[in-house]
């Protein structure tokens, strides 16, 4: 990946980051051998394959025509079949999956169970990054919005827009991940769709992914159940996935490198409700991180949050590489943390079980819920100064998921 290639159009964030350059405070690498040397931690392969852009791999041999998608890949002919024999059928094979239905075939609940259904499209740009990849990023981003509404994750489909010209390899890396991925969340991917688009009108893959899950409890979690005196808990520290999605993307070397923090939540989720914990909300932090979140359960519920800055966990490099490029950690995404709302009289409990469960712990405890103003959410500053927190004027950081 070469620093001089820009893959996004110059926003605000390039803007400081080109700044911070000149003025010498952060390191850009020339080449993955660079940055490779400079911090130690970023392997040769992750970053030759981090481009989104096909034409930008660097291969020692020059890739046949038929290792890379055509546009016959999503015909439906027989190079689609063959797609679907080598990439995908191995790397997904399950029994719904292996019928080679039009649709997947699907018990329902249990009586009396509800099912949750969301779905979420990958954009993300690069493929791969430090801590994940588009394909392990498709399944978390929607096993974990099932688990957000209380839902154990059950089944997933997943539909692939493919750039002509793509490695095949990529796609296979990508999708293999995948797989690995959803076996350890404990979800099927049971159908899935290709299509092709021409050269130029894509940018690489991407990937949409719907979800089914069983409520097997009686609770609505939701943000209308939130109650003033509700405790706010954060599942472990904030800012890890846009940092590094950021970091590979323009080419920054940070003294520690960042990974992501991509990673399901379904586990904590379910010890939380099998402890017997009456959850009243659940949130991931994904875009606009937690500062988003939590405005969009104060408006929704019709409450006000009041959190304390100094109780939110960012861990130091996440820290410093805010500070120098003036973001916000509490607006960088998150692809593995969650906020939860729970009665006070539970609190401790919840936060321990979350402790034992959760990854990128440990938890905390950042706020409570009070009955006014309706949708208002003030931070306590470190110096302990109250501030109103507002949702974004624009986008911080695009594509990051
Ligand atoms: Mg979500």
């Amino acid at each position: 990946m070469s620093a001089d290639r820009v893959e996004m159009p110059h926003n605000a964030v390039s803007a400081v980051i080109d700044r911070r350059y000149r003025e010498g405070r952060i390191g850009r690498f020339r080449s993955a051998v660079t940055l490779v040397t400079g911090t130690g931690a970023v392997n040769v392969g992750a970053m030759s394959d981090a481009s989104p852009n096909p034409a930008a791999f660097s291969c020692p041999v020059p890739l046949a025509r038929q290792e890379e998608i055509q546009m016959a890949h999503g015909g439906g002919g027989r190079l689609t079949q063959q797609l679907i024999d080598r990439v995908f059928a191995p790397a997904f094979h399950n029994p719904a999956l292996d019928a080679r239905h039009d649709g997947a075939l699907l018990s329902a609940p249990p009586s009396g169970l509800r099912l949750a259904f969301t779905t979420d499209s990958h954009v993300v740009s690069p493929l791969f990054f430090p801590g994940g990849d588009i394909g392990a990023l498709a399944v978390h981003g929607t096993v974990n919005d099932l688990a957000m509404c209380g839902a154990r994750p059950k089944w997933l489909s997943a539909g692939f827009i493919l750039e002509e010209g793509l490695p095949i390899a990529t796609l296979e890396r990508a999708v293999a991940s995948m797989g690995a991925a959803a076996r350890a969340a404990g979800v099927e991917i049971v159908t899935g769709d290709t299509k092709v688009v021409e050269r130029g009108k894509g940018d690489g893959l991407y990937v949409n992914t719907a979800g089914v899950g069983w409520i097997e409890h009686g609770l609505t979690i939701a943000p209308t159940s939130v109650r003033a005196g509700d405790i706010v808990l954060l599942s472990g520290d904030v800012g890890r996935h846009g940092m590094a999605i950021l970091a590979q993307r323009e080419g920054l070397a940070f003294e520690s490198p960042i990974e992501s923090d991509s990673a399901p939540l379904w586990p904590a989720v379910e010890a939380l409700l099998a402890a017997g914990i009456a959850v009243h909300c659940l949130r991931d932090l994904t875009r606009g991180g937690l500062a988003t979140a939590v405005i969009e359960i104060a408006e929704a519920a019709g409450l006000a949050m009041a959190l304390d800055e100094t109780a939110v966990p960012v861990s130091e490099p996440v820290r410093g590489a805010c500070e120098i490029l003036g973001l916000d950690p509490l607006y960088v995404a998150n692809e593995g943390r969650f906020v939860a709302f729970v009665p006070a009289a539970q609190a401790d409990a919840a936060l321990a079980i979350i402790g034992k469960t959760a990854p990128g712990g440990p938890p905390a405890r950042i706020g409570e819920v009070r009955p006014a103003p309706a949708g208002q959410v003030t931070l306590r500053s470190v110096v302990g100064v109250e501030r109103v927190l507002d949702r974004l004027s624009g986008e911080q950081l695009p594509r990051i998921c």
